[in-house]
């Protein structure tokens, strides 16, 4: 395949309607999802994530049940049901009827001596229920969850007292107080299974936000259903085809070497390999070598097998459908909790455990839901708990007597709604089948599968995006098993980054489920010189636990966030699996410090800059970590773009620091969090100027002599752009001042054609006088912008039939714009096809669709370069087309011919004339695309110019920071306070002589017109004058006369001296 890139192109590009549709300024969500390899972490994450939903739950039932225990107080007065020995002072009138106790004991039951009491008891009979205060205890620890159970444990409650008794007295005593309390307590205990009902109703409601919403229940995952992949057994290139092999070779290559360990070195024992820190993203190992991410070198002299070796062939065992006999992980269905279950099931069990107990319960119960015996079942919560009861009796189980106490509990509380206790499927994961588990810090398996360019990353994301969008897929979810491999801050060659995408070829560790709390984890690692990703054990790893490791993924949009429900059901969980990456306050600093039209100016001083500034931005190399990776067939003109915008995310990181410093309270952890946070955002940030690179180089084949994307249009240029084909006559749009001359002669306006007449002589005429070239040239420029200053100025004297206000307001900003620049044309060509393949699983695509490639145009260096920080718009060149308009390159000239006597195309509210909207937003908003209300404008640019007065604000550093407001402040102001402010500028920015602004000012003194009009006047006059539109002139005479009556000969005087006051300003 030949790409014929970075020539200039003779065909001029276009753009679909779909591309238009993408403008930066449209607020279109950006998504970005992918796994990141480093993660945050987990303690300081808590901070900014909504943790587990707090317990909300409010129970009255037990509250009233309470009472249950008082009555029995109340009426036992001898305290029978709390005493180990009975009292024998229990007086005759306290004793009732005889022999009620059968009540409790039935009289067909066989009986038993009870060796303790010497008394006969039923036989069998046994229960823990002793003493009245702990049938309380179990109300408060609610543990009764309808009243069956309540009656039953009185019966034990007096069945137990009743073999405490020692004498007829006392038997006859506790039948007493037995049928006495029967009548109290009845009333309290049958409303206690009302209420329990809505307890647990009301505890349903809380947080189900948070609850995975299914149509059908339970899915039970299909083994046909399950994503096949092809097995792989190391990268594999996408495109599969050079140069792309070696350039992702020369990428995943490091000069990182391993040292040689001591012989005692603890790389040979996995628990004294150290724990990974997430703040390091390594392990605090004494193994430098595994400290340093690098796998050891063979060891000599020793027997030993080293545990820090050999990742890519090294690898537990996969158990795939049963078939392989010493497993070590087993792909199997594997089921989770949502937060909202998790939720319920923490609020249910007894209060008598504390949160430590019930974590570790959960953990426990996972581990039951996921048991090896019974996946078919595994959704069934009531089977997970029968399971817990039963392995709870085995001597040596997992599980005991706490947590068969809390699985009943489950089981007392599912019967009311099954649906707060769902269990989910989670599709195949990876479960551990190794008796004796797996060791912390192990190697599980390389993270394996196709890997990409950034540029063909992106490429995939918005080919996938646009075939979702046209199979009406656009809010479903996609799936995604890709992680991000990022070469280490610490080598030579500075970072950069690469995606793996395991969803079509790979091996069993894209099978591992997402947990907020999970057991492995991704780092990677160099392996004989090589980039690789290993997927490890973070801690032990138990037998039928199953592996799992944080995603670390985040999105940009809250409805994508609101469909990533977590499933891991950990204590951590962090509900969703999606974290939410956006950050208003971080964006507005780019907003604010790195508009559109500053991201331009950067890039044109980029551009027109030849020196190379590599030694002045070492400092800011190395600090973000840019090296030879990155900088590596950069053009110069683009390395020294990437020293500002390196300038810029520094400024940005400092400033959002002592944003949030200034915000929150000051200690040193708020500290070391904000320092934190701002870290975090601008490594985002240099991510994506990283992806934005390798767009660049691809398009531009890696040739570092390629042209830039803009340059400064030359003066000899310039005037050609102003004046080309003027005086030829030929009715065609080959210039600005052509065409204005055929609008001004349409509506036949002599004045002002005879002055651009006049200049276009002036001007030739100064090429008589033989001076420098160049000095002439400015001479020219000078003339064109007193030109476009005084023929704004007579525009502002009358009423025309054109919009000749807006005209008027659009030439006098010309007057003041001094750069402009044009585009480099590009050759536009297709990148390699992305297959069908690549693409399907991803959604639920059904239609076999045809492979693509995706088209670059033109203008896709410029666009992508200003939109550096996002890669998701699909056309960066689109988007920059509109977001352009006004900001960049003023409306043409036919944008003003419209028939009306409308002084702008577009009449704005009664309390706002059109001409100050415009002028605020211009103020407000210079660097925003320009109102819709102007939308009627063309802005097709003939002659291929970008310059503007807002632009020139923003890149002009001679100019003060006022010089926009100055400027539009005075538009309509005479003419000689113009002229004046048109001076200042004029020597700032061109040191022209002063003779010269007088020279050229005689030759328009006769064109500047009417002195007498007073445009403050006009302009401040109150709305009413301006809205007042008299039918003729016989109607403005009366209105005139009738002002004067009233006293208000000002306002009439105003109305007089102004014909054409009579209509929006
Ligand atoms: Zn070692
Ligand atoms: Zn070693
Ligand atoms: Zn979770």
């Amino acid at each position: 395949m030949s790409l014929q890139r970075a020539k200039r192109n003779a065909t001029k590009m276009t753009y679909s309607v779909e591309e238009e549709n993408e403008s930066d300024s449209s607020s279109k969500q950006i998504k970005k999802k992918f796994k990141k390899n480093t993660k945050v972490t987990i303690t300081e994450c808590k901070k900014k994530v909504k943790t587990q939903p707090l317990l909300r739950f409010n129970p009255i039932a037990w509250s009233r049940l309470i009472n249950v225990g008082k009555v029995l107080g109340q009426v036992d007065t001898q305290g029978i049901l709390n005493n180990d020995e009975c009292i024998l002072t229990i007086q005759l009138n306290d004793i009732g009827q005889q022999n009620v106790y059968k009540e409790w004991f039935d009289e067909d039951q066989k009986y038993e001596l009870d060796e303790k009491s010497n008394l006969i008891k039923p036989f069998g009979f046994k229960s823990n229920l002793h003493y009245l205060n702990q049938f309380e205890k179990r109300i408060q620890n609610r543990y009764y969850w309808d009243n069956e159970a309540v009656w039953n444990d009185l019966y034990k409650l007096f069945g137990n007292s009743y073999l405490r008794c020692r004498s007829q007295q006392d038997y006859n005593y506790l039948s007493k107080v037995w049928l006495d309390s029967k009548v109290k307590i009845k009333p309290i205990i049958d409303v206690f299974n009302i209420q329990i009902e809505l307890d647990v109703k009301n505890l349903m409601e809380i947080d189900k936000e948070f609850k995975v919403q299914t149509t059908k229940w339970p899915v039970i995952p299909d083994k046909k259903d399950i994503r096949s992949y092809q097995e792989i057994y190391n990268y594999e290139p996408n495109p599969n085809q050079e140069p792309y092999i070696e350039q992702i070779k020369e990428k995943l290559s490091t000069s990182k070497r391993p040292i040689k360990c001591d012989k005692d070195c603890v790389c040979f024992d996995l628990s004294k390999m150290g724990t990974f820190s997430y703040v390091n993203i390594t392990w605090d190992s004494e193994c430098p070598n595994r400290k340093n991410r690098v796998e050891c070198l063979e060891h000599e002299g020793t027997n030993q097998p080293c545990m820090n070796m050999s990742i890519q062939s090294k690898q537990h065992q996969v158990n795939k459908f049963k078939q392989e006999e010493n497993a070590d992980v087993e792909e199997t269905p594997c089921w989770g909790i949502d937060a909202y279950t998790r939720k319920v099931i923490m609020n249910i069990l007894p209060l008598n455990y504390d949160e430590t107990q019930k974590n570790k319960f959960m953990e426990k119960l996972l581990l039951a839901i996921n048991r090896p015996s019974d996946k078919e079942n595994a959704y069934d919560m009531r089977l997970a708990c029968d399971y817990i009861i039963k392995e709870s009796k085995l001597m040596s189980s997992h599980y005991n007597q706490e947590d068969r106490k809390m699985a009943k509990q489950i089981k007392k509380v599912i019967k009311y709604n099954p649906e707060g206790f769902r269990i989910h499927t989670k599709g195949f994961g990876l479960v551990c089948v190794n008796k004796q588990g797996i060791k912390n810090n192990s190697l599980i398996i390389p993270y394996l599968g196709e890997i990409y360019q950034p540029w063909r990353w992106y490429e995939k994301q918005d080919f996938i995006k646009k075939q979702m969008k046209e199979h009406n897929q656009k809010d479903i979810l996609p799936d995604f098993y890709n992680i991000m491999l990022d070469i280490h801050r610490d080598d030579i060659k500075g970072i950069d980054f690469l995606f793996v995408d395991p969803i079509n070829k790979g091996n069993y560790s894209s099978r591992l489920s997402h947990s907020c709390n999970p057991n492995c984890g991704t780092v990677t690692t160099v392996s004989n010189g090589t980039y690789i990703i290993g997927m490890y054990a973070m801690r032990e790893i138990q037998y039928g636990e199953e592996l799992t490791f944080d995603y670390c993924s985040f999105t940009e949009s809250k409805q994508e966030q609101l469909q990533a429900l977590c499933l891991c059901g950990s204590e951590k969980c962090k509900i969703y699996y999606l974290q939410l990456s956006n950050c208003k306050e971080y964006n507005g600093i780019l907003d604010k410090e790195h508009c559109f039209l500053t991201r331009n100016a950067i890039l044109l001083k980029s551009c027109s800059d030849n020196i190379d500034k590599s030694n002045e931005d070492s400092e800011l190399y190395s600090k973000y970590r840019i090296g030879s990776s990155v900088l590596n067939d950069c053009p110069l003109w683009l390395k020294n773009w990437v020293g500002y915008i390196l300038k810029f995310i520094d400024q940005e990181r400092q400033t959002y620091k002592s944003e949030l410093n200034l915000k929150y309270e000051q200690t040193t952890e708020v500290e070391q969090w904000n320092h934190f946070t701002a870290t975090q955002h601008s490594e985002d940030r240099i991510q994506n100027l990283i992806f934005t690179l390798d767009k660049i180089k691809f398009f531009l084949n890696n040739s570092d002599s390629s042209e830039p994307p803009i340059s400064i249009i030359g003066d000899n240029d310039l005037l050609d752009s102003f004046w080309k084909d003027y005086s030829s006559g030929s009715s065609n749009e080959s210039s600005f001042f052509n065409e204005l001359y055929q609008l001004f002669q349409k509506h036949n306006q002599k004045k002002m054609i005879e002055l651009i007449h006049l200049i276009y002589k002036k001007k030739q005429q100064l090429h008589d006088y033989k001076e420098n070239l160049l000095y002439i040239h400015k001479q020219e420029l000078l003339l064109t912008r007193m030109l476009f200053l005084t023929l704004s100025h007579m525009l502002m004297q009358q009423q025309y039939t054109f919009h000749h206000e807006a005209l008027s307001l659009i030439l006098y900003m010309m007057a003041f714009t001094y750069t402009y620049f044009k585009p480099y044309e590009y050759v536009g060509f297709l990148s390699p096809p992305i297959e069908d393949l690549e693409w399907r699983k991803v959604g639920a695509f059904k239609k076999k669709c045809k492979s693509e490639g995706r088209a670059y145009s033109s203008q896709f260096v410029w666009g992508q370069l200003i939109g550096w920080f996002k890669q998701t718009v699909a056309a960066p060149q689109a988007s920059l087309s509109q977001d352009r308009r006004g900001t960049l390159s003023y409306p043409a000239i036919s944008s003003f011919d419209k028939a009306g006597d409308k002084a702008y195309p577009f009449q704005q509210s009664k309390a706002q004339s059109s001409r100050s909207f415009f002028i605020q937003h211009l103020l407000d908003k210079p660097s925003y695309m320009w109102p819709p209300e102007t939308a009627s404008w063309s802005y097709k640019n003939t002659y291929k110019i970008y310059g503007t007065i807002l632009f020139e604000q923003f890149y002009s550093t001679e100019l003060e920071e006022d010089f926009l407001d100055e400027v539009l402040a005075n538009h309509t102001l005479e003419y000689d306070q113009k002229f004046q402010l048109f001076v200042k500028y004029e020597s700032k920015k061109f040191k022209h002589s002063i003779d010269l602004f007088d020279k050229f000012k005689d030759i328009f003194q006769p064109y500047i017109g009417d002195n007498q009009l007073n445009y403050k006047d006009m302009i401040v006059a109150p709305l009413r004058y301006r809205r007042c539109k008299f039918e003729n002139n016989s109607k403005r005479e009366s209105y005139i006369e009738n002002l004067r009556s009233e006293g208000k000969s000002e306002e009439a005087d105003l109305i007089q001296k102004f014909p054409f006051i009579s209509y929006a300003i």
